[in-house]
C-alpha cells in the first residue's frame, strides 16, 4: 500500500512539475531573448493635476511584445524576471529608455516628470545609484525630471531604506511610494524617509462612492500627506464619481483609465491635449470646496 501511495505521489509530483515549473523556465529563456531581440517596450500612463487638468507626469510601464504570445503584461513576467535575476538588466533597460524618451519629449517642448517603477531587487543593489546616474547622464536629463517609484514592502529594512533614499535624494531624483496603504509598515517611517509623493493604491480608489471605509481611508491619506508636505496621487481612477470625490477632497494628482490608460509614446503625443481637457469637462473647480 505504501508503495502504491508512493507511486501516486510521484505521479502527482511530476504532473505538478509540468504545469508549475516548466512554463516559467520557458518564459525565463524567452525573457533572455526578449532583452537581446528588443522585444521590450514602454507604455506611458499620464499623471494629471486634478485641479488644472494638466499632464504633470508620465509613468513608464513595461510591456513585452512576445512573437507568439503578443503583448505580455508586467504582472506576468516581472516576478519571473525577479526570480531569475533578469530584473537587473531589464530594470536598467527601463531606466535608459524612460530617460531617453523624456529627454526627447523635453526637446519637443513637452516637459514632464517620468516615473519609473523599481523592483525590490534593484532597490537592494547599491549599484542602483550608478545605474540611475548613468541613465540620466547618457541623455543629459536633469534628475528632477525623473521619479523613482518604490513600494512600502521594500522598506522593511529601515536603516538600509533610509540610506538608499538619501542617496537618491542626493542625486536629485524624486521619490514616490507606490500602492500606498497596502503594506503593513509602520507610518512612523514617513517622517524619516525623504520621499516626495504618496500614491494611494487603486484598491481604495476603486471603492470610492461605494464603501465609506475606503472613502475615510482616502481622505485620511490625503490630509496626512498634505500635513507632511507630501504630494498625493490617486491611482486607478475609473469613473467620473471617483474623480469628483478626489477633487473635492483636494487630492493633487490622479491616474486611471477614466483619464487615460497607458499609451505608446506616439499615442500620447497625439492625445496629449485631449487628455488635458478631461478634467475641465468633468471636474469641479478647485475653489468650490475651499
Ligand atoms: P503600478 O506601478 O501600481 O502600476 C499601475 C498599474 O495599474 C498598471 O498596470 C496600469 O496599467 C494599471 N492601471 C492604471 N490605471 C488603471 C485603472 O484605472 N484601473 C485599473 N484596473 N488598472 C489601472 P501594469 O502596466 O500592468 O503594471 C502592473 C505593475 O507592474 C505595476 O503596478 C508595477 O508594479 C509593475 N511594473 C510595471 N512596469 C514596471 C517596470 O518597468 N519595472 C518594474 N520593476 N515593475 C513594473
Ligand atoms: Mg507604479
Ligand atoms: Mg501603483
Ligand atoms: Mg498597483
Amino acid at each position: 500500500q505504501a508503495k502504491k501511495a508512493g507511486r501516486n505521489q510521484c505521479k502527482l509530483y511530476s504532473a505538478n512539475e509540468k504545469e508549475g515549473s516548466i512554463a516559467p523556465l520557458k518564459m525565463e529563456l524567452a525573457l533572455h531573448k526578449a532583452i537581446e531581440q528588443d522585444q521590450l517596450l514602454l507604455y506611458y500612463q499620464p499623471k494629471i493635476n486634478l485641479h488644472t487638468g494638466e499632464i504633470v507626469g508620465v509613468e513608464a510601464l513595461i510591456r513585452w511584445e512576445h512573437p507568439e504570445l503578443g503583448l505580455v503584461s508586467p504582472g506576468t513576467f516581472i516576478p519571473i524576471a525577479e526570480e531569475s535575476g533578469l530584473i537587473i538588466p531589464i530594470g536598467e533597460w527601463v531606466l535608459n529608455a524612460a530617460c531617453q524618451q523624456n529627454k526627447t519629449w523635453q526637446q519637443q517642448g513637452f516637459s514632464t516628470v517620468m516615473s519609473v517603477n523599481i523592483s525590490a531587487i534593484q532597490f537592494n543593489q547599491f549599484n542602483l545609484i550608478n545605474t540611475i546616474t548613468t541613465a540620466l547622464e547618457k541623455v543629459g536629463l536633469e534628475p528632477q525630471y525623473l521619479e523613482i517609484e518604490i513600494t512600502e514592502s521594500m522598506t522593511a529594512d529601515i536603516e538600509r531604506t533610509i540610506f538608499m533614499l538619501q542617496q537618491l535624494k542626493k542625486l536629485g531624483v524624486r521619490i514616490s511610494i507606490d500602492d500606498f496603504g497596502t503594506g503593513f509598515s509602520s507610518l512612523s517611517y514617513l517622517k524619516n524617509f525623504p520621499v516626495d509623493t504618496l500614491k494611494i493604491d487603486q484598491s481604495f480608489v476603486s471603492e470610492l462612492r461605494n464603501n465609506p471605509n475606503d472613502e475615510t481611508i482616502v481622505k485620511t491619506i490625503i490630509s496626512m500627506a498634505h500635513n507632511l508636505s507630501l504630494n498625493v496621487v490617486a491611482e486607478g481612477i475609473e469613473t467620473k464619481e471617483q474623480l469628483v470625490f478626489l477633487q473635492q477632497h483636494l487630492c493633487d494628482e490622479g491616474q486611471g483609465f477614466f483619464l487615460s490608460k497607458a499609451l505608446t509614446a506616439n499615442e500620447l503625443e497625439e492625445k496629449r491635449f485631449d487628455i488635458q481637457q478631461i478634467v475641465g469637462e468633468h471636474g469641479i473647480p478647485r475653489d468650490v470646496n475651499e
